[in-house]
Protein backbone atom coordinates (compact mmCIF):
# COMPACT_ATOMS: atom_id res chain seq x y z
CA UNK A 1 0.00 0.00 0.00
CA UNK A 2 0.98 3.51 -0.67
CA UNK A 3 2.39 6.08 1.84
CA UNK A 4 2.78 8.99 -0.23
CA UNK A 5 0.28 11.37 1.72
CA UNK A 6 1.22 14.70 0.02
CA UNK A 7 3.15 16.60 -2.80
CA UNK A 8 5.13 19.31 -2.84
CA UNK A 9 6.65 21.56 -6.00
CA UNK A 10 9.36 23.62 -5.66
CA UNK A 11 9.07 27.89 -6.09
CA UNK A 12 10.13 29.34 -8.98
CA UNK A 13 10.12 26.12 -11.47
CA UNK A 14 8.33 26.01 -14.94
CA UNK A 15 9.91 27.54 -17.90
CA UNK A 16 12.62 30.33 -17.54
CA UNK A 17 11.93 33.65 -19.15
CA UNK A 18 13.97 32.82 -22.00
CA UNK A 19 12.67 29.60 -22.80
CA UNK A 20 8.93 31.14 -22.47
CA UNK A 21 9.54 34.42 -24.62
CA UNK A 22 11.21 31.97 -27.79
CA UNK A 23 7.93 29.78 -27.63
CA UNK A 24 5.68 32.87 -27.30
CA UNK A 25 7.36 34.27 -30.04
CA UNK A 26 6.65 30.95 -31.92
CA UNK A 27 3.50 30.80 -31.24
CA UNK A 28 2.56 34.47 -32.40
CA UNK A 29 3.69 34.43 -35.42
CA UNK A 30 2.23 31.10 -36.48
CA UNK A 31 -1.42 32.64 -35.20
CA UNK A 32 -0.16 35.67 -37.06
CA UNK A 33 -0.47 33.69 -40.61
CA UNK A 34 2.90 32.86 -40.88
CA UNK A 35 4.85 29.53 -42.20
CA UNK A 36 6.53 29.32 -38.81
CA UNK A 37 9.39 27.18 -38.40
CA UNK A 38 12.10 26.55 -34.98
CA UNK A 39 15.82 26.45 -35.88
CA UNK A 40 16.25 23.28 -33.42
CA UNK A 41 13.81 22.27 -31.26
CA UNK A 42 12.70 25.27 -28.94
CA UNK A 43 12.61 23.15 -25.77
CA UNK A 44 13.35 19.57 -25.54
CA UNK A 45 9.77 18.68 -23.72
CA UNK A 46 7.18 16.60 -26.52
CA UNK A 47 3.64 18.37 -24.92
CA UNK A 48 5.30 21.19 -25.46
CA UNK A 49 6.32 20.57 -29.16
CA UNK A 50 3.07 18.70 -29.69
CA UNK A 51 1.67 21.89 -28.98
CA UNK A 52 3.14 23.88 -30.92
CA UNK A 53 2.96 21.42 -34.00
CA UNK A 54 -0.50 21.66 -33.40
CA UNK A 55 -0.78 25.70 -33.78
CA UNK A 56 1.30 25.11 -37.21
CA UNK A 57 5.25 25.77 -36.12
CA UNK A 58 7.40 22.76 -37.36
CA UNK A 59 11.07 22.75 -36.08
CA UNK A 60 13.42 22.22 -38.94
CA UNK A 61 17.18 20.86 -38.10
CA UNK A 62 19.56 23.69 -40.33
CA UNK A 63 18.41 27.06 -42.26
CA UNK A 64 19.04 24.91 -45.48
CA UNK A 65 15.49 22.73 -44.39
CA UNK A 66 13.70 26.22 -44.06
CA UNK A 67 10.55 26.82 -46.64
CA UNK A 68 11.68 29.78 -49.11
CA UNK A 69 10.12 32.57 -47.57
CA UNK A 70 9.30 31.46 -44.41
CA UNK A 71 9.50 32.81 -40.98
CA UNK A 72 12.17 31.08 -38.88
CA UNK A 73 12.62 31.39 -35.05
CA UNK A 74 15.79 31.61 -33.00
CA UNK A 75 15.46 29.71 -30.00
CA UNK A 76 16.60 30.84 -26.48
CA UNK A 77 20.29 29.34 -26.71
CA UNK A 78 21.00 31.60 -29.83
CA UNK A 79 23.30 30.99 -32.90
CA UNK A 80 26.80 32.31 -34.23
CA UNK A 81 26.58 35.68 -36.22
CA UNK A 82 27.17 33.37 -39.51
CA UNK A 83 24.20 31.45 -38.89
CA UNK A 84 22.12 34.68 -38.77
CA UNK A 85 23.95 36.44 -41.68
CA UNK A 86 23.26 32.78 -43.76
CA UNK A 87 19.28 33.72 -42.43
CA UNK A 88 19.42 36.92 -44.31
CA UNK A 89 20.92 35.86 -47.09
CA UNK A 90 18.44 33.77 -47.49
CA UNK A 91 15.75 36.06 -47.95
CA UNK A 92 14.10 34.46 -43.93
CA UNK A 93 11.92 36.00 -42.15
CA UNK A 94 13.91 35.93 -38.73
CA UNK A 95 12.60 36.23 -35.10
CA UNK A 96 14.86 36.40 -33.08
CA UNK A 97 14.12 34.11 -29.43
CA UNK A 98 17.94 34.49 -28.13
CA UNK A 99 17.39 34.84 -24.33
CA UNK A 100 18.00 38.49 -23.38
CA UNK A 101 21.08 37.27 -21.00
CA UNK A 102 22.39 34.85 -23.55
CA UNK A 103 22.55 38.35 -26.16
CA UNK A 104 24.80 39.70 -23.08
CA UNK A 105 27.17 36.92 -22.77
CA UNK A 106 27.72 37.03 -26.73
CA UNK A 107 28.41 40.36 -25.97
CA UNK A 108 30.85 39.73 -22.82
CA UNK A 109 32.17 37.12 -25.36
CA UNK A 110 33.07 39.70 -27.99
CA UNK A 111 34.43 42.52 -25.78
CA UNK A 112 36.93 40.00 -24.54
CA UNK A 113 38.26 38.92 -27.74
CA UNK A 114 38.62 42.55 -28.69
CA UNK A 115 40.37 43.53 -25.31
CA UNK A 116 42.71 40.12 -26.54
CA UNK A 117 42.51 37.67 -23.70
CA UNK A 118 42.57 34.47 -24.02
CA UNK A 119 39.34 33.05 -23.35
CA UNK A 120 37.91 30.04 -21.26
CA UNK A 121 34.51 29.31 -21.58
CA UNK A 122 32.85 26.71 -18.83
CA UNK A 123 30.25 25.24 -20.89
CA UNK A 124 28.98 21.81 -22.46
CA UNK A 125 30.78 21.32 -25.73
CA UNK A 126 28.04 21.10 -28.94
CA UNK A 127 25.33 22.26 -26.45
CA UNK A 128 23.63 25.11 -28.81
CA UNK A 129 24.52 28.04 -26.70
CA UNK A 130 28.03 27.02 -26.81
CA UNK A 131 28.31 26.73 -30.56
CA UNK A 132 26.01 30.03 -30.47
CA UNK A 133 28.87 31.47 -27.79
CA UNK A 134 31.81 30.25 -30.35
CA UNK A 135 30.78 32.27 -33.62
CA UNK A 136 31.53 35.41 -31.58
CA UNK A 137 34.97 33.69 -29.97
CA UNK A 138 36.01 31.21 -32.01
CA UNK A 139 39.53 30.67 -30.05
CA UNK A 140 37.72 30.27 -26.69
CA UNK A 141 38.98 26.75 -24.77
CA UNK A 142 36.14 25.27 -23.96
CA UNK A 143 36.13 23.09 -20.35
CA UNK A 144 33.41 21.29 -19.02
CA UNK A 145 34.44 18.70 -16.17
CA UNK A 146 37.54 19.03 -14.04
CA UNK A 147 39.80 16.46 -15.91
CA UNK A 148 39.27 18.77 -18.33
CA UNK A 149 40.90 21.90 -16.89
CA UNK A 150 44.66 20.59 -17.47
CA UNK A 151 43.91 21.84 -20.96
CA UNK A 152 43.76 25.67 -20.02
CA UNK A 153 47.29 26.87 -20.89
CA UNK A 154 49.40 29.27 -18.76
CA UNK A 155 48.75 32.57 -20.08
CA UNK A 156 49.80 36.25 -19.15
CA UNK A 157 46.12 37.89 -20.12
CA UNK A 158 42.89 35.47 -19.37
CA UNK A 159 39.10 35.34 -19.38
CA UNK A 160 37.09 33.25 -17.61
CA UNK A 161 33.28 33.56 -18.90
CA UNK A 162 30.30 30.70 -18.74
CA UNK A 163 27.77 29.07 -20.49
CA UNK A 164 24.84 29.98 -18.67
CA UNK A 165 23.12 26.89 -16.75
CA UNK A 166 26.58 26.19 -15.20
CA UNK A 167 26.45 25.62 -11.83
CA UNK A 168 27.57 28.31 -9.94
CA UNK A 169 30.33 25.69 -7.99
CA UNK A 170 31.84 24.77 -10.66
CA UNK A 171 32.58 27.81 -11.75
CA UNK A 172 33.61 29.24 -8.69
CA UNK A 173 36.05 26.29 -8.37
CA UNK A 174 37.55 26.93 -11.82
CA UNK A 175 37.67 30.43 -11.14
CA UNK A 176 40.07 29.71 -8.13
CA UNK A 177 41.73 27.49 -10.40
CA UNK A 178 42.87 30.05 -12.70
CA UNK A 179 44.24 32.31 -10.82
CA UNK A 180 47.17 30.50 -10.45
CA UNK A 181 47.16 30.56 -14.27
CA UNK A 182 47.43 33.92 -15.20
CA UNK A 183 49.25 37.66 -14.50
CA UNK A 184 45.23 39.18 -14.93
CA UNK A 185 42.68 37.08 -14.74
CA UNK A 186 39.15 39.04 -15.97
CA UNK A 187 36.06 36.60 -14.67
CA UNK A 188 32.88 37.13 -15.95
CA UNK A 189 30.37 35.82 -13.97
CA UNK A 190 27.49 34.69 -16.47
CA UNK A 191 25.58 31.85 -15.04
CA UNK A 192 21.57 32.88 -14.94
CA UNK A 193 20.24 33.96 -12.06
CA UNK A 194 17.11 31.91 -12.67
CA UNK A 195 19.33 28.74 -12.66
CA UNK A 196 20.83 29.85 -9.44
CA UNK A 197 17.44 30.43 -7.88
CA UNK A 198 15.91 27.25 -8.97
CA UNK A 199 18.77 25.18 -7.52
CA UNK A 200 18.18 26.95 -4.29
CA UNK A 201 14.70 26.35 -4.46
CA UNK A 202 14.66 22.90 -5.16
CA UNK A 203 17.54 21.99 -2.53
CA UNK A 204 15.19 24.06 -0.01
CA UNK A 205 12.70 21.71 -0.94
CA UNK A 206 14.75 18.60 -0.80
CA UNK A 207 15.67 19.43 3.17
CA UNK A 208 11.60 19.13 3.59
CA UNK A 209 10.55 16.61 2.06
CA UNK A 210 11.22 12.64 2.11
CA UNK A 211 11.51 11.98 -1.52
CA UNK A 212 12.44 14.03 -4.65
CA UNK A 213 11.10 13.30 -8.14
CA UNK A 214 13.14 15.83 -10.75
CA UNK A 215 11.02 16.14 -14.02
CA UNK A 216 13.43 17.30 -16.82
CA UNK A 217 14.62 16.10 -20.45
CA UNK A 218 17.66 13.07 -19.69
CA UNK A 219 20.27 14.91 -21.83
CA UNK A 220 19.51 18.49 -19.98
CA UNK A 221 22.57 20.06 -18.02
CA UNK A 222 20.40 21.93 -15.88
CA UNK A 223 18.11 18.92 -14.46
CA UNK A 224 20.41 16.87 -13.71
CA UNK A 225 22.20 19.27 -11.91
CA UNK A 226 19.34 19.59 -9.70
CA UNK A 227 19.31 15.62 -9.19
CA UNK A 228 22.78 15.83 -8.17
CA UNK A 229 21.88 18.32 -5.49
CA UNK A 230 19.00 16.65 -4.04
CA UNK A 231 21.60 13.57 -3.60
CA UNK A 232 24.26 16.05 -1.98
CA UNK A 233 21.38 17.23 0.39
CA UNK A 234 20.58 12.76 1.14
CA UNK A 235 16.97 12.93 -0.17
CA UNK A 236 16.19 9.84 -2.23
CA UNK A 237 15.73 11.18 -6.20
CA UNK A 238 14.25 10.13 -9.50
CA UNK A 239 14.62 11.71 -12.51
CA UNK A 240 11.78 11.49 -15.26
CA UNK A 241 10.97 13.31 -18.17
CA UNK A 242 7.31 13.17 -18.08
CA UNK A 243 4.56 11.44 -15.46
CA UNK A 244 4.41 8.23 -17.69
CA UNK A 245 7.81 7.37 -16.90
CA UNK A 246 6.82 6.71 -13.08
CA UNK A 247 5.30 3.17 -12.46
CA UNK A 248 6.99 1.99 -9.79
CA UNK A 249 4.90 2.82 -6.47
CA UNK A 250 7.99 0.78 -4.85
CA UNK A 251 10.26 3.26 -5.31
CA UNK A 252 9.05 5.78 -2.80
CA UNK A 253 9.63 3.44 -0.36
CA UNK A 254 8.02 4.76 3.09
CA UNK A 255 8.15 8.60 1.77
CA UNK A 256 5.21 10.36 3.43
CA UNK A 257 5.53 14.02 1.62
CA UNK A 258 7.29 13.80 -2.08
CA UNK A 259 8.95 16.90 -3.84
CA UNK A 260 8.91 17.91 -7.32
CA UNK A 261 11.12 20.10 -9.52
CA UNK A 262 12.01 20.72 -12.66
CA UNK A 263 14.60 21.91 -15.66
CA UNK A 264 14.01 25.45 -17.32
CA UNK A 265 12.44 24.03 -20.37
CA UNK A 266 9.89 21.77 -18.42
CA UNK A 267 6.52 23.66 -17.69
CA UNK A 268 4.91 23.81 -14.80
CA UNK A 269 1.92 22.42 -15.63
CA UNK A 270 4.20 18.88 -16.34
CA UNK A 271 5.26 19.12 -12.57
CA UNK A 272 1.73 19.06 -11.52
CA UNK A 273 1.45 16.10 -13.63
CA UNK A 274 4.16 14.44 -11.92
CA UNK A 275 2.81 15.31 -8.70
CA UNK A 276 -1.07 13.99 -9.75
CA UNK A 277 1.02 10.43 -10.81
CA UNK A 278 3.00 10.35 -7.38
CA UNK A 279 -0.34 10.17 -5.41
CA UNK A 280 -2.11 8.02 -7.75
CA UNK A 281 0.79 5.69 -8.10
CA UNK A 282 1.84 5.27 -4.12
CA UNK A 283 -0.37 7.73 -2.11
CA UNK A 284 -2.25 6.70 0.79
CA UNK A 285 -5.77 5.35 0.00
CA UNK A 286 -6.70 9.44 0.98
CA UNK A 287 -4.39 10.71 -0.68
CA UNK A 288 -5.32 8.44 -4.00
CA UNK A 289 -8.63 9.84 -3.72
CA UNK A 290 -7.75 13.26 -3.60
CA UNK A 291 -4.99 12.94 -6.36
CA UNK A 292 -5.82 15.96 -8.49
CA UNK A 293 -6.96 17.98 -5.90
CA UNK A 294 -4.08 17.93 -3.89
CA UNK A 295 -1.87 18.13 -6.89
CA UNK A 296 -3.97 21.37 -8.21
CA UNK A 297 -2.91 22.61 -4.67
CA UNK A 298 1.00 21.74 -4.57
CA UNK A 299 0.51 23.89 -8.35
CA UNK A 300 -1.11 26.62 -6.75
CA UNK A 301 1.20 27.26 -3.99
CA UNK A 302 4.45 26.91 -6.03
CA UNK A 303 3.31 28.99 -9.12
CA UNK A 304 4.73 32.37 -9.34
CA UNK A 305 4.18 34.84 -12.42
CA UNK A 306 7.81 33.76 -12.84
CA UNK A 307 6.35 29.88 -12.96
CA UNK A 308 3.90 30.90 -16.02
CA UNK A 309 4.44 29.01 -18.93
CA UNK A 310 3.35 32.02 -21.24
CA UNK A 311 3.11 35.61 -21.29
CA UNK A 312 0.45 35.28 -24.29
CA UNK A 313 -3.10 35.99 -23.09
CA UNK A 314 -5.03 32.99 -21.79
CA UNK A 315 -6.68 30.87 -24.64
CA UNK A 316 -9.78 32.08 -24.43
CA UNK A 317 -9.16 35.64 -24.89
CA UNK A 318 -6.31 34.64 -27.10
CA UNK A 319 -8.83 33.07 -29.38
CA UNK A 320 -11.51 35.74 -28.78
CA UNK A 321 -8.76 38.12 -30.16
CA UNK A 322 -8.11 36.30 -33.20
CA UNK A 323 -11.71 35.97 -33.79
CA UNK A 324 -11.97 39.95 -33.81
CA UNK A 325 -9.12 40.45 -35.52
CA UNK A 326 -10.29 38.22 -38.05
CA UNK A 327 -13.60 40.20 -38.51
S1 LIG B 1 18.37 29.54 -18.32
FE1 LIG B 1 18.65 31.74 -18.13
S2 LIG B 1 20.02 32.28 -19.83
FE2 LIG B 1 19.20 30.26 -20.29
S3 LIG B 1 17.40 30.69 -21.56
FE3 LIG B 1 16.70 30.52 -19.43
S4 LIG B 1 16.67 32.66 -18.66
FE4 LIG B 1 17.92 32.59 -20.52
Amino acid sequence: MGMVQDVRIARRTGFCYGVREAVDKAKEAADAGKLTQTLGQVVHNEGVVASLHARGVRSIRALEDADPGSTVVIRAHGVTPAVREAAAGRGLDVIDGTCSWVIAEQRELQKLVEDGYTIVLLGTPNHPEVIGLLGFAPEAIVVDDEGDWDRIPRRKRMALITQSTQPPWKFERLAARMVGLAHELKIVNTVCPVTIRRQEDTVDTAKAVDFMVVVGGRSSANTRELTRLCEIVGTPVLQVEHAPDLDDPGAFGAAALVGVTGGTSTPIEDLARVAERILELAGTPGARARAAELAAAALGAAATPAGRTSSLPAEPARVAALGAAAR
